[in-house]
């Protein structure tokens, strides 16, 4: 109790500290969402980062060395998923690895039913509930930084999965406030994963990435990409999926968007 007030302490100090000019030209440069945000929206995002560079350790790896440019790019996408929320900054994300561009793990992958397919596969990013890190690709970070509206945010959906495991599970659920929110939430997102899986296996165009179709875990972190990257198309084409999200996240990207 005492902890927790001494850090609530120790983040408003931080999130009340005078941004660095620096930082805030290199978000302005390279984050574009950021400047279609409202003025109030933006003082609360830079607040964000400076709890989230004071609390998380980056580190370079595959020869990747860390800079404020990296740092600051990352904080910015992933502190847009916290705004207008109480929020605990991501509290099992201690660290977070950064490769220059793709990075080679190995898979093991089941394409049949006693059948598995191993080797090594590209990734762009990664995150588990155990593991107290997140992985991403600078490319891929900085790729999902230059364009808001491609549906892909590498960042997006990496810490789409650490607000997953704040209820202690890797279910797609992230910490909702009420029953009535959890029961809802479940309805909806039982019948749109159902549906993404059925048109994946039939072959018919979707709006959410197919990568979705994977588990209710995954389903969950392409849609948080739709909803801040494309929220009209989201909102058009799965309006009690948005809703649920909007409810969630206490934000309407609709008002942001760059989508055309
Ligand atoms: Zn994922």
């Amino acid at each position: 109790m005492i902890l927790a007030l001494l850090r609530e302490r120790r983040r408003r100090r931080l999130r009340a500290r005078p941004f660095p000019k620096k930082w805030l030209t290199l978000i302005q440069h390279h984050v574009v969402f950021f400047n279609r945000l409202s003025g109030n929206d933006r003082a609360e995002l830079l607040g964000h980062i400076q709890v989230f560079l004071a609390e998380k350790r980056f580190e370079g790896c595959g020869g990747f060395a860390i800079t404020d440019e990296v740092r600051v790019i990352i904080a910015a996408q992933a502190c847009l998923l916290l705004l207008h929320r109480r929020t605990d900054y991501f509290p099992l994300l201690l660290t977070i690895l950064v490769y220059p561009l793709t990075y080679m793990a190995e898979e093991k992958r089941q394409i049949g039913e006693h059948l598995w397919e191993e080797g090594s596969v590209a990734r762009l990013g990664e995150t588990g509930r155990k593991m107290g890190s997140l992985v991403l690709s600078w490319g891929a970070v900085r790729h999902g930084a230059a364009d808001p509206s491609d549906g892909k945010n590498v960042v997006l959906h990496e810490f789409a999965h650490q607000l997953d495991f704040e209820n202690d599970a890797s279910d797609g659920v992230p910490h909702l406030a009420t029953r009535e929110q959890q029961l809802a939430w479940a309805e909806v997102m039982r019948i749109e994963y159902a549906s993404l899986r059925a048109a994946s296996e039939s072959g018919i165009p979707t709006l959410l990435d197919t990568y979705g179709a994977t588990d209710p875990a995954e389903f969950f972190a392409v849609s948080v990409e739709a909803f801040f990257e494309q929220p009209r198309a989201l909102h058009a084409r799965h309006p009690k999926l948005y809703a649920e999200l909007r409810t969630y996240f206490q934000q309407d990207p609709v008002e942001f968007s760059a989508e055309r």
